[in-house]
């Protein structure tokens, strides 16, 4: 047992080595320095009584009952204020920040994309802003952000971190490979503290470069970089929020199981799902839908994990799924192998050298339904059909990733358990495959009606590490002994 001033959460890796770290030092980390991601020691259990309490918490104080478990190094004060800057009205059009749709009784979409950049990672973006400014001020020191994206990632994190004090982002995404819409969204923000970078080249040029410039330690250090990624915990922590709030949205009391589809891409929200399950949260199913990149589905339903190659990755109407591996995965490996770090280590040494392990015939594999996890995929045409239907049967319009969830969440229905798909994205973003499949246009939120007529900010580099290391260094004093 740790006494009272001992801190009560700690992080370690997936990998088994190093020291365990606090919270506020593995905020800004990518990778721990074995290779393996970040996680807490032990999943805080939520006694019965407390989340009955939690039933009755709007967003703001639900988060902060929820991240206050995994948070235990800035001062109550400090991490409600924060907390209650990111979730508000303004931000997320609503006051339930997570507005529940029900489309028949059972049946319910959990709104995760009101935010600024209309995609569920602005709910994990806004709060990480927060942090960042607020720990950088802490530690008198600039920091800046760098990030590759394929659309998503990239505009959610430069709408959390514009404008904010002593920070920088450089944003690298592949030049003339985003949706239009998307484009607009990052190269008309015109906060001078924001630097787009269009790479000549596609996403994997992107997040290589970033990799190679977070590795040469010499250069992080010299010009204080850190990264936003989708292994960053911080992202994870607050995306467990969502699911009990969802969770009291669509029960009455606390023993009722309840079913979560989820779209998949870098396993990220899911695997906040299955944390929230960890704690006690009563989810039956956690429901993994892919698109035609089914690496994830292909482990859920064979036990074989097989990383694809970039050239083997389709380009599908919902992109931000469109993945070579998933990232996160390897913490929820970790906890299926009964936290032994020694075996992780040996599948992500055959993941390098074979481009894939295989669980099948282990008593992992026979683990998986304890876990919660069912899974399944699908295509161009599915998405289509399940825009149609949701539309004709239900007046409500979804966007193609959201139709993905919705599509493999009925596959998994069963009778008298209340099934939430988790609304990923609005249909605006995605608006060909709404003109595809409706033969309309979608509606636009208030103002971003002229998105794509702003004039864009932004500067073209070759795919190249020293070109977009010049790019940092020409833009920020370096910090010299
Ligand atoms: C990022 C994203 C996903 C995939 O989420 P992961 O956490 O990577 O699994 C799904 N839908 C949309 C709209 C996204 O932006």
């Amino acid at each position: 047992m740790r006494g009272n001033d001992e801190p009560k959460m700690l992080y370690i890796s997936t990998r088994g080595g190093g020291e365990p770290q606090r919270f506020t030092d593995i905020l800004l980390e990518g990778l721990a320095p074995d290779g393996g991601l970040y996680l807490p020691e032990a999943y805080p259990r939520v006694p019965d009584a407390e989340l009955s309490a939690m039933r009755a918490m709007g967003y703001s104080e639900l988060a902060y009952a929820v991240l206050s478990r995994f948070i235990d190094d800035i001062p109550t004060a400090d991490l409600r204020a924060l907390v209650e800057r990111s979730y508000t009205a303004a931000v997320f059009r609503s006051d339930e920040i997570t507005p529940v749709k029900t489309l028949a009784p059972g049946l319910h979409l959990l709104g995760l994309a009101n935010g600024p950049t209309l995609a569920f990672k602005d709910l994990a973006m806004q709060f990480l802003g927060g942090l960042f400014e607020y720990v950088r001020a802490k530690r008198g020191e600039e920091l800046n952000i760098l990030g590759a994206t394929s659309g998503d990632t990239g505009s959610a994190a430069e709408y959390a971190l514009r404008g904010r004090r002593g920070i920088r982002v450089f944003m690298l995404s592949p030049h003339r490979r985003m949706s239009s819409f998307q484009t607009a969204q990052m190269f008309s923000l015109a906060d001078p503290n924001i630097f787009n970078i269009a790479v000549r080249g596609v996403f994997d040029d992107c997040q290589d470069i970033v990799k190679a410039v977070s590795n040469d330690a010499q250069f992080k250090s010299r010009y204080r970089i850190g990264t936003v990624n989708s292994i960053n915990w911080a992202r994870v922590a607050a995306q467990i929020v969502y699911y009990f709030k969802g969770y009291f949205a669509v029960t009455r009391s606390d023993s009722e199981p309840v079913d979560f589809a989820v779209p998949s891409g870098n396993f990220g929200n899911i695997y906040a799902g299955f944390i929230a399950r960890s704690m006690g949260l009563p989810i039956r199913r956690l429901i993994l839908a892919s698109n035609e990149n089914n690496v994830l589905d292909e482990f859920f339903r064979t036990g074989r994990y097989r990383a694809r190659k970039s050239s083997e990755v389709l380009a599908t109407s919902s992109p931000s799924m469109d993945i070579s591996r998933a990232s996160n995965f390897e913490r929820y490996v970790y906890d299926l192998v009964g936290r032994d770090g020694a075996k992780v280590k040996e599948f992500w040494s055959q993941l390098d050298t074979k481009g894939e392990f295989d669980l099948s015939r282990t008593g992992y594999f026979a683990r998986v339904p304890e876990t919660g996890f069912v899974s399944g995929s699908s295509t161009h045409q599915d998405r289509l059909d399940t825009i149609r239907q949701v539309w004709r049967d239900y007046g409500v319009m979804i966007d193609t990733h959201t139709a993905d969830g919705v599509k493999v969440g009925l596959e998994h229905r069963s009778p008298g358990v209340p099934l939430v798909c988790l609304e990923t994205a609005l249909p605006v973003k995605f608006d060909a495959a709404i003109r595809e499949a409706l033969g309309r246009d979608p509606d636009r939120p208030a103002g971003l009606e002229n998105l794509e007529s702003l004039p864009q900010r932004f500067e073209v580099v070759d795919a190249d590490v020293q070109a977009v290391k010049a790019c940092i260094a020409a833009r920020c004093p370096a910090m010299d002994a």
